[in-house]
């Protein structure tokens, strides 16, 4: 994969359209993962239950969320100029963020987008919804003229991949881990990435380097984004802030507890200066440090509240109180800690 991403676009065509069968073999197959790093398999809670894997691909989620995202909206607020803003992180840094860091604006605005500007094109980390793709394109175009040529997805859920289609047309390549490549594949998503990779992949553009690093934890296909020169980290929904977006796994598509723990110590070890979370503000290296150690504490007491032989409710109810963590998109996790932790 790693040469293909030198190639032209009419060879990204072909290597697409393999591709393409490939994973339409490997979706057949129920729970496949093609590399993955996850060290813990948690069994998906029956279908209906809360962080569950229903059939209808708008039940899949972290818990009550839709479209295998966060907070969908069934009729979501018109898009303005106060819906997002824009934020430098760099001379050739920027993210799209909701104005208003709440679950509630999610599944109307979606997720953070990363934008990384070269002299050859744009690429971005994420693509929100399909809704918001003018609004993107917009925000693009005051930072520079290049098209935009990739959009690196940092998992399947719709608020960070439900743009992707759109972005296809334009004529960006959509680039994914394999294995939340399947998960889109499974949740019928359109605008499925013309590349997929495992464990690393590295992009250059422009004379910049971006590296491609997949764990697990989220999901089971998580990729992190890292651009060395800039010093700056994307990670998606390995990272989500402040405390009004929790922290959560969708154990659906196969995270776990267990190994975003080793994710978040994985990306401690990265040198960088600023992370771009799936959702909340820009954190500065010592910030992201703090929620990783508060994450730890969140998913160690709850180890030992499940051990005890505590009730699902009682978990609940410690975490919340000691915590307070487990209330909102964050309660659909509980039952999945029961099983993971016990
Ligand atoms: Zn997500």
């Amino acid at each position: 994969m790693r040469a293909s991403f030198f190639s032209s676009k009419s060879v990204a065509i072909l290597v697409s359209l393999v591709l393409t069968t490939a994973s339409a073999a490997l979706a057949q197959q129920p729970a496949s993962s093609v590399d993955s790093r996850c060290s813990v398999t948690v069994p998906p809670p029956a279908a209906g239950a809360p962080g569950g894997r229903a059939g209808a691909p708008g039940a899949r989620g972290g818990g009550g969320a839709a479209a295998g995202g966060r907070g969908g909206a069934q009729n979501p607020p018109p898009i303005t100029a106060e819906s997002t803003r824009l934020t430098k992180v760099r001379d050739d840094v920027y993210v799209i963020q909701n104005v208003n860091n709440v679950v509630a604006d999610i599944g109307a605005f979606g997720g953070n987008i990363t934008i990384y500007v070269t002299d050859d094109g744009v690429i971005l980390v994420d693509s929100k919804n399909d809704r918001m793709h003018d609004d993107v394109v917009a925000k693009v175009r005051s930072l520079t003229d290049k098209p935009i040529e990739y959009v690196i997805l940092t998992h399947n859920h719709q608020d960070h991949s439900g743009g992707a289609a759109k972005m296809q047309q334009i004529g960006a390549s959509v680039i994914i881990s394999r294995d939340d490549r399947l998960h889109m594949v499974r949740g019928n998503q359109p605008g499925l990435p013309q590349f997929a990779y495992s464990r690393d992949a590295v992009l250059f553009l422009g004379g910049k380097e971006v590296q491609l690093k997949e764990y697990c934890g989220h999901t089971r296909g998580d990729t992190v984004v890292y651009l060395p020169a800039a010093r700056v980290v994307a990670v998606g929904d390995l990272v989500t802030t402040p405390d009004s977006i929790p922290q959560i796994v969708n154990y659906g598509d196969g995270g776990n507890w267990t190994d975003m723990g080793k994710t978040l110590d994985a990306i401690a070890a990265l040198d960088f200066d600023f992370m771009v979370g799936g959702h909340g503000p820009v954190l500065t290296k010592q910030e992201f440090l703090q929620h990783r150690d508060k994450v730890a504490g969140i998913r160690e007491r709850a180890r030992v509240l499940v051990k005890e032989g505590r009730s699902q409710e009682d978990v609940a109810q410690t975490l919340l109180r000691e915590l307070n963590w487990g209330s909102g998109p964050a309660a659909g996790n509980i039952p999945g800690m029961m099983v993971e932790f016990r």
